[in-house]
C-alpha cells in the first residue's frame, strides 16, 4: 500500500525546486496532486504531464499565493475537480535579500506576503473541507533561518519565524478536529533559489554543514511525505529541521 494512496494534495509553488521534488515523491506514493505556480507556465505544463504519466491525477493552477481571494478560488476549484483536500503543503516562497540599511519597504512587504500571508490564505481556504472530513495534514515550509536568523535576510527570516508561530497556534486550534499542522525547516537545499548565491558561496555553505553537502529536493520531499502520511499520525505543532545538522 502506498503512503498517500487516494489522497488529494495541494502543493503551492511546485513548478520547480522543492515543491516539484515534493510533487514527484508524492506521486510515487499514489497521491493526486493539485499544484500552483506564479509564472512558469511551461514548467508547470511539463510537470503536469510528468505526474500524469506516472498514473496519478495532476493539475497545475496559476495562482498567486499572496492573494487571499485567489486562495479561496483555488480551494473551490480543487474540491470541484478532485472531490477532497487531504493534505496542504504551503511551499511557495521567495527571497529579496539585503542588509536592513538598504532593504526597501516593498522588499519587506513582498516577502511577508508571499512567504507568510500565503500560509494564512491557504490554511483558511482548506479549513472548511478539512473540518468536514475531520482529518487533514498541513505542512508549512519554513527555514532554519526562521529559528536562527541570518544577516541580510531580516525580511525572509521574519517570514519564516512567523510561519513557525502560525503553525504551532493552528496545531493547538485544530488538533481536536484531527487536523495536524507542522512546519519543516530546511537548511541549505540546492535549488534555483540558492543558485543565485554563486559557486564560491555555495562551496562555503557545503563546508559548514556537518553532513558536508547541500540538501536535495528529495531530502525535503521525504520529510514532507512523513508529515503528510499517517506515519506521523501523532505528530503536530512541530518544526522539523532538515538541514544536515547545520542547526545543532
Ligand atoms: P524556488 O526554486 O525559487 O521555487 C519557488 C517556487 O515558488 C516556484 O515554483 C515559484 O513559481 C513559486 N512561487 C513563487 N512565488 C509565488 C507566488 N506568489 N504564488 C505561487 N507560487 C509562487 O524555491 P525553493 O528553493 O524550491 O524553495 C521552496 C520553499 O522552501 C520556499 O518557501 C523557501 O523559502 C523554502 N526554503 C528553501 C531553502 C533552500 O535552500 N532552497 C531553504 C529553506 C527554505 P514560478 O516558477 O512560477 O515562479
Amino acid at each position: 500500500m502506498k503512503l498517500l494512496e487516494g489522497k488529494t494534495v495541494i502543493i503551492t509553488g511546485a513548478s520547480r525546486g522543492i515543491g516539484k521534488g515534493i510533487a514527484e515523491v508524492f506521486a510515487n506514493q499514489g497521491a493526486n496532486i493539485a499544484f500552483t505556480y506564479r509564472s512558469s507556465d511551461e514548467k508547470a505544463k511539463a510537470l503536469e504531464e510528468e505526474l500524469s504519466a506516472n498514473g496519478c491525477k495532476a493539475k497545475g493552477y496559476k495562482s498567486d499565493a499572496s492573494d487571499f481571494d485567489a486562495a479561496q478560488k483555488l480551494a473551490t476549484d480543487v474540491m470541484e475537480e478532485f472531490g477532497s483536500i487531504d493534505v496542504l503543503v504551503n511551499n511557495a516562497g521567495i527571497t529579496k535579500d539585503g542588509l536592513l540599511m538598504r532593504m526597501s519597504e516593498d522588499d519587506f512587504d513582498r516577502v511577508m506576503d508571499i512567504n507568510m500571508k500565503s500560509v494564512f490564505n491557504m490554511t483558511k481556504a482548506v479549513l472548511r473541507p478539512m473540518l468536514k472530513q475531520r482529518k487533514g495534514s498541513i505542512i508549512n515550509m519554513s527555514s532554519v533561518v526562521g529559528v536562527k536568523g541570518n544577516a541580510g535576510q531580516a525580511n525572509y527570516s521574519a517570514s519564516k519565524a512567523a510561519i513557525n508561530g502560525f503553525t504551532k497556534s493552528t496545531a493547538l486550534e485544530l488538533g481536536s478536529r484531527n487536523i495536524r499542522c507542522n512546519s519543516i525547516a530546511p537548511g541549505f537545499i540546492e535549488t534555483e533559489m540558492t543558485e543565485a548565491l554563486g559557486e564560491d558561496q555555495i562551496k562555503e555553505w557545503r563546508n559548514t554543514i556537518p553532513l558536508k553537502r547541500g540538501g536535495s529536493t528529495e531530502d525535503i520531499a521525504n520529510a514532507t511525505l512523513f508529515l503528510a502520511s499517517d506515519m506521523s499520525a501523532y505528530v503536530t505543532g512541530q518544526v522539523l529541521h532538515v538541514c544536515g545538522g547545520m542547526l545543532t
